[in-house]
């Protein structure tokens, strides 16, 4: 059993106290049974003051398609016959819903999401959940358009991303990093208060991001909890570094697939935008 005065030294000796943190949980990873389980943890980082941002993405918003002009080339969906085939019966978003994928978020994520006190960003498919003082000022930028608008308040807040038992291929902040390279984020639909949407969406393949982890070494602080190894990155110095290393070497992001179309399209810059893409019927 990992203790909860464990987990708060744990946090205290990474520096995390009082701090903004991107958090990516395995809980499977400690080995052992933490006490109270994600809520326990969620618990501790809550006594540490710190804030605690999660991804909550949730596919069960997503819709299709409507005409071919909102179907731009290079987007990580071919020539579209997966959602010409596929006729998706969508939710509709709002701030206020729980529904999240969990099976791709995991039980930490929910447990941030569920929190009585947790906020949520205003995107129907990519939101992000966050619970502690700073939630709002690390939520309230999110937009359809403005995807990763919670990690560029991280970065200003000087926050950190914290991988705990996950490895880089969870961290989404370096689609962020992808962004501030040059690309731009994959299109998507979904439906909100609004109707039928279009966002910039993550949707990227992130199989080659442990690639990364040579470029980021030098940020990279390490402790064990239990079996649970802790990565812990300056979020700022992070999507900064990883941004420069995609500009020298586009590749780097790509996954052993050589077929891997969202890949082949990412390291192409991502998908190709009228200007008058987000007002066309
Ligand atoms: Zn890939």
């Amino acid at each position: 059993m990992i203790a909860r005065n464990e987990l708060e030294q744990a946090l205290k000796q990474a520096g995390l106290g009082g701090t903004c943190v991107c958090v990516h949980a395995s809980m499977r990873s400690f080995g052992d049974r933490v006490d109270g389980g994600a809520q326990g943890l969620l618990d501790a980082f809550l006594m540490q003051k710190c804030t605690v941002m999660t991804p909550a993405f949730s596919y069960h918003y997503l819709c299709n398609p409507v005409t071919d002009a909102q179907m731009p080339r290079r987007n990580a969906a071919g020539n579209y016959a997966w959602y010409r085939e596929h006729t998706l019966t969508p939710g509709i978003y709002d701030i206020n819903s729980k529904e999240l994928s969990l099976e791709d978020m995991g039980v930490f994520a929910r447990t941030v999401l569920m929190h009585e006190n947790s906020m949520r960003g205003n995107h129907p498919l990519n939101s992000f959940a966050a619970v502690g003082e700073k939630a709002g000022a690390l939520l309230a930028s999110q937009t359809w358009q403005d995807v990763y608008a919670p990690f560029r308040q991280l970065c200003g807040m000087d926050g950190f991303v914290l991988m705990m038992g996950t490895d880089l291929t969870s961290a989404t902040i370096l689609h962020y990093a992808e962004q501030l390279s040059g690309r731009t984020p994959f299109v998507r639909w979904a439906k909100d208060g609004h109707g039928q949407v279009r966002c910039f969406s993550e949707g990227g393949c992130s199989n080659g991001f442990e690639q990364l982890a040579a470029s980021l070494e030098h940020l990279e602080k390490r402790i064990m909890v239990g079996n649970s190894i802790w990565r812990i990155y300056p979020a700022r110095q992070m999507s900064k570094c990883a941004a420069d290393a995609i500009c020298q070497d586009p590749m780097i992001t790509h996954c052993e697939k050589t077929a891997c179309m969202r890949c082949n399209d990412a390291v192409l810059g991502g998908p190709i935008l009228p200007e008058d893409f987000w007002t066309r019927i």
